[in-house]
């Protein structure tokens, strides 16, 4: 039987899914499992690595029986998967020596604080590999592993462990040990890539005292990664791409030209601008990173984050309890106009970019006698559109002008929401008809690398949105609702101790 699907994994922070496509990028099929979230200590985030194989490999079997469709009519897999997790393991067992530790996970506050101290080294990790010096990304993570675990260092000197992120872990255990390798999108989240020169970099390598012969060959997103082994899918399957969750979703939602973007709105937001082939060294603390690597040809991206997002809703759901459901903001919100004056500013775990404030936590401000759970819900989902703004407005200072959003996550069914942000930022916001865009973009990247597509230039118009949401707000409206959310971080901040 020809050969006509494409197979994705999708390892997630909660879940692992595996979903084939056929070629025109329609889901056929989809199989998860979410597995258990680890919380040895305060601030401390782990998985199980084995319950995460176990569940890539259960999933990506099971939805090809469930589908009837044999390996063989498989052309390609991609993997995609939650960015900076680390893990670290025997070379010749291939057992990891420690858990996973999570993106989330922030045990090694402390020695990124000693390093930011040192005069001129933020700046110098920044311009290398366009990120912050944070425990969010792997570098200290490895070091974490390697001086805490018996005898971890010695043996990493004499090569015997490898360090990988998920993509390169799931891609050992589905060739059988035989290819250590990442992607260069998922390079770039280490803090040891140098993004302009595409390469492991000594001089961070020595700073973090991390050997380099335990990192993985960096490859093109779209290249050959290897073939499954064939006690997993027999026949065996090639595998033709790896890419970061957001980036994946960046080329599923068809942002492959520079100046556009995309968000995603789910319990935290992503929001990323393809910024062409030039990094964009951002001057608030937006993030720059690799967005693909196809054919030796690097496109850049500039990234920010929320985040309190869905997870605002969540929390007006489940600890103020207003909401039984998520979907019930909406009509909440519809009753009442935009200008009621109260403003929420979740700053439940901090404030991201561009603020960056660890330690500020949330209000809500405004409030009048006749304000009640309407008001509270509108300035809550409206938090997320104010928060958009805020990033637009730092990726338009550092020079990146986007000119529309593509937008996918569990909040974007909520219209009110779609349209507040449309008029908040100015511009049109398309909401994708795709919703697995992050699998989709992988698939699609594979699909490129077998062949299926002649390059970027047709994965275009596989994206087809669903419905576009237009800015109807004045001006003097927009600024007047803006204004009002800046006094109101300012007056978090203010009642912050720092
Ligand atoms: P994740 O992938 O981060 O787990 P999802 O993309 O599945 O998240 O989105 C789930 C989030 O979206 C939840 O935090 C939920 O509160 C929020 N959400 C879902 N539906 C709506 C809605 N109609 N309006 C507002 N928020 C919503």
């Amino acid at each position: 039987m020809a050969a006509k699907y494409i197979l994705a994994i999708d390892q997630g922070t909660t879940s692992s899914r595996a979903i084939i496509f056929d070629l025109n990028g329609k889901v056929i099929a989809c199989n998860q499992q979410e597995f258990p979230q680890i919380f040895p200590s305060d601030g401390w985030v782990e998985h199980d690595p084995e319950i995460i194989w176990q569940s890539v490999k259960h999933t990506s079997q099971q939805v090809l029986e469930e589908a009837g469709i044999s390996s063989s009519e498989i052309i390609s897999l991609g993997i995609t998967n939650q960015r900076e997790t680390t893990l670290v393991w025997d070379k010749n067992t291939g057992k990891c020596i420690y858990n996973a530790i999570v993106w989330q996970d922030r045990r090694t506050s402390e020695q990124c604080k000693k390093l930011r101290n040192i005069v001129g080294l933020s700046e110098k990790v920044q311009s290398k590999t366009g990120l912050v010096l944070d425990p969010y990304f792997s570098a200290t993570k490895i070091a974490w592993v390697l001086d805490n675990v018996e005898g971890a260092r010695l043996k990493a000197e004499k090569g015997e462990l490898l360090f990988g992120t998920i993509d390169t872990f799931l891609l050992f255990r589905l060739t059988n040990s035989m290819q250590h390798l990442t992607d260069a999108t998922n390079a770039s989240r280490t803090l040891l890539f140098n993004i302009h020169e595409n390469r492991w970099d000594d001089e961070l390598l020595s700073l973090f005292n991390i050997p380099l012969q335990m990192m993985p060959e960096v490859k093109d997103s779209a290249a050959d990664f290897g073939v499954t082994d064939v006690n997993i899918f027999s026949p065996a399957i090639s595998i033709g791409a790896m890419a970061g969750d957001q980036q994946a979703a960046l080329v599923g939602q068809g942002c492959l030209s520079k100046g556009m973007m995309k968000s995603t709105y789910g319990t935290g937001c992503f929001m990323m601008v393809n910024t062409g082939d030039k990094v964009v060294q951002s001057a608030h603390q937006l993030l720059s990173t690799i967005a693909y690597r196809i054919n030796g040809q690097t496109t850049y991206a500039l990234e920010g984050s929320i985040f309190m997002a869905g997870a605002t809703i969540q929390w007006i759901r489940d600890g103020l309890k207003f909401i039984d459901c998520a979907s019930e903001s909406e009509g909440l919100a519809q009753q009442i106009a935009y200008d009621h004056q109260v403003y929420m500013v979740p700053a439940f775990t901090g404030l991201g970019a561009p603020y960056w404030h660890a330690k500020a936590r949330g209000t809500i401000s405004g409030l009048t006698r006749d304000s009640g759970i309407k008001e509270i819900v509108s300035a809550a989902l409206q938090s997320v559109g104010y928060q958009s703004r805020d990033l637009i407005m730092a990726m338009k200072k550092d020079g990146a002008h986007p000119h529309s959003i593509r937008v996918d996550g569990g909040m974007v069914a909520n219209d009110w929401l779609m349209q507040f942000l449309a008029d908040m930022l100015d511009f049109d916001v398309l909401r994708s008809r795709e919703v697995e865009t992050t699998a989709l973009g992988v698939a699609l990247l594979a699909g490129v690398h077998s062949g299926v597509y002649n390059g970027l230039d047709e994965l275009k118009n596989i994206y087809k949105s669903d419905i576009t949401f237009t800015p109807e707000m004045s001006d003097k409206q927009r600024q007047h609702l803006y204004q009002g959310w800046l006094g109101a971080v300012n007056a978090a901040l203010n009642i912050t101790e720092q």
